[in-house]
C-alpha cells in the first residue's frame, strides 16, 4: 500500500504477448440481470502490441461499486412495478 515508485509504470508487460503496457483508457461492458452497463473510457493499462486492457484494482473496485448501486436501484425499480 501507499505510494508506488514511479519507475514501476515502465515495467508493465502484457500478460498475453509481453508487449509494453501504456496508461490509457479502455471500454468496459457489464451484462447484468435487468440492465447492461457500458463504460466508454475507463482508465486502464492498454497493451501497445495487442490492445489488451488491464484494469487496476482501484478501477475494478470503482466499477464494482457502481454495479452494486445499479443492482440495488434496479431491484427497487422492479419492486415498485410489482
Ligand atoms: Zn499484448
Amino acid at each position: 500500500m501507499g505510494e508506488r515508485p514511479a519507475h514501476e509504470e515502465d515495467n508493465m508487460k502484457c500478460l498475453h504477448c509481453r508487449g509494453l503496457m501504456r496508461r490509457s483508457t479502455a471500454p468496459f461492458y457489464v451484462d447484468r440481470h435487468g440492465y447492461h452497463l457500458a463504460l466508454d473510457a475507463v482508465p486502464a493499462w492498454v497493451c501497445g502490441q495487442c490492445g489488451e486492457p488491464f484494469f487496476e484494482e482501484r478501477e475494478v473496485d470503482a466499477i464494482q461499486g457502481a454495479i452494486q448501486t445499479l443492482d440495488e436501484q434496479t431491484r427497487q425499480l422492479a419492486a415498485d412495478v410489482a
